[in-house]
């Protein structure tokens, strides 16, 4: 029996309840059917049919609002050390089950099992991360004036949404989701429609791990009709959201009316620019691993390749024979590199840029092609001859496609590298030093990284600039979006007060 048939054998064992009773919403600890009946998940492997989802509506984002407001004054003023115990109890249990949460997570949205292992494990280490500071996530400031004591603390500002995409679900949620319990805020999860299967196993995870009811309410459904309701429910004080940088527009006016604090994960057309005189070695490893890893279906990845007119020929023939050489397969063969996109209308999308690309006088130097019919399966693309203004160079394109600009100067990189309505990162290869600090002083981007690809460290900002999104997560960022600042003044003595109709 060969890995792929193992991994298929263990992921038919885990999928057999879900075919039999579907995914129900999880609200105040029960299962409850969608209000709006159900709607089916489909493989993009194959296009079958995974299991019926419950269709949530407005009226199961109210019940799952109301269960979060009645959960929240006891989570909140739980002791800590106990919030603690409990979240690292989640991280630990999703440990325990990360095999089953990667098998369901590439069979759900095609990525290959090579990335979801990890990124399983990844749900966990969020928790364990958020859990080591859920003591000291309410202690403030000593500010004395003259007549004043003032101390400031952090309340956890109440129940709040969080509305998650379709790729990587599963370690997305739990980015979102583990600072919002840590702060003390109870949470109603939307996860994405494409991709409801790994939200389940997190919801049910963490009940079991001793998570009480209400505190995470899960609500499956459309952004049009359950997203919708959780933006505009006055229950509701917060949306931690990641998805497109026009639904995040749509997002905010809808929250506008209840003046929900926003936090907005974007979209991105990450610029790498690449120097003559980087180590071409490593900048070719990178350039690669950040598109083309996790389907490209990756906000942060570099989706536009700048290079210098000096090595340009050299490296764009050496990209071309190692993309011709990534492996498109069956996501759960540990060979494959590359699954099929997540959806039909996904897939759709980013192969509709192969002809774009050609009408507008680039050369496809890789790729361009689907591969079979039988499900969302592309070859890696690469665009070569691009301009920075055509449509391939502007727009995210969300799949394993690469668009490969040439420069000359500095002075070209840095304007090509702005030019876009996005910023969410940057990734700069030159083994000058201050060259490098030039550049990445004037780069619009919310993250930068020099000679490397995007390796997270969990307690430094994360977010973009532009239309890549507003608000940060990561180490405190997390809490001060989750939590209120609060200020208390003792007077010390007597100070004068005004005495007004004295
Ligand atoms: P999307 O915006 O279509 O959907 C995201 C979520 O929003 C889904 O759960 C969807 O149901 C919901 N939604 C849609 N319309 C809504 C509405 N009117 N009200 C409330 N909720 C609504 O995004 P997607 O296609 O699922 O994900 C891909 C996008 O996510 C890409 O643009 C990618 O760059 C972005 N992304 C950004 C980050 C980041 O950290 N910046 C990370 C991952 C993905």
């Amino acid at each position: 029996m060969t890995a792929l048939d193992q991994n298929i054998e263990k992921l038919t064992g885990h999928l057999t309840r879900f075919k039999e009773t579907g995914i129900p919403n999880r609200i105040a600890g029960q299962d409850r059917p969608g209000s709006g009946g159900v709607f089916q998940t489909l493989s993009p492997v194959d296009k079958t049919v995974i299991c019926d989802v419950a269709h949530g509506t407005a009226d199961d984002i109210d019940a799952a609002a109301w269960a979060a407001a009645d959960a929240f004054p006891a989570w909140r003023d739980m002791p800590a050390t106990q919030r603690r115990k409990i979240l690292l109890n989640v991280a630990e249990a999703i440990e325990d089950r990360a095999e089953e949460i990667a098998l369901c997570e590439c069979w759900d949205t095609g990525q290959a099992l090579r990335f979801m292992s990890k990124a399983a494990l990844r749900g966990a280490e969020n928790f364990r991360y958020f859990a080591d500071q859920v003591v000291q996530a309410r202690d403030g400031q000593h500010l004395k004036s003259p007549t004043l004591m003032n101390i400031t603390t952090r309340v956890p500002i109440g129940p709040v949404g969080v509305i998650t995409p379709w790729n990587t679900p599963f370690m997305l949620s739990t980015w979102k989701i583990a600072p919002a319990l840590a702060s003390g805020c109870t949470v109603v999860h939307k996860p994405a429609e494409a991709s409801p299967l790994t939200a389940r196993l997190l919801v049910e995870i963490a009940e079991e791990a001793g998570l009480p009811p209400g505190v995470l309410n899960t609500v499956n459904g459309f952004g049009e009709d359950a997203g919708k309701a959780l933006t505009e429910h006055p229950k509701i004080k917060a949306i931690a959201f990641v998805g497109e940088s026009r639904t995040g527009s749509i997002i905010t006016k809808q929250g506008a009316d209840t003046l929900k604090r926003m936090h907005l994960e974007l979209g991105g057309k990450n610029p790498v620019i690449v120097f003559d005189d980087a180590d071409l070695e490593r900048a070719l490893d990178a350039v690669i691993f950040m598109i083309y890893s996790i389907n490209g279906e990756r906000c942060t990845s570099s989706s536009r390749l700048l290079v210098q007119d000096t090595i340009r020929e050299a490296f764009e023939a050496r990209l071309v024979e190692r993309v011709n050489n990534i492996k498109v397969g069956h996501p759960l063969d540990p060979a494959t590199e590359i699954g099929p996109l997540v959806t039909q209308e996904h897939y759709d999308k980013v192969t509709s840029y192969f002809d774009i690309a050609k009408q507008d006088g680039a050369t496809v130097a890789a790729g361009g092609v689907k591969v079979g019919d039988r499900g969302f399966f592309v070859r890696p693309t690469l665009f070569t001859n691009a301009t920075n203004k055509m449509r391939i160079a502007q727009e995210e394109i969300f799949g394993p496609v690469l668009t490969s600009i040439p420069f000359s100067t500095e002075e070209d990189a840095l304007e090509m590298a702005n030019d876009t309505a996005y910023g969410l990162t940057g990734y700069v290869w030159t083994n000058d030093l201050t060259r490098a600090l030039r550049f990445t002083d004037k780069l619009e981007a919310g993250m930068i990284w020099v000679n490397s690809e995007n390796v997270r460290h969990l307690p430094t900002p994360f977010g973009g600039v532009k239309s890549s999104g507003i608000g940060r997560d990561g180490g405190d960022w997390s809490f001060e979006f989750y939590m209120e600042q609060k200020h208390i003044g003792f007077a010390t003595g007597q100070h004068k007060i005004t005495r007004l109709g004295a």
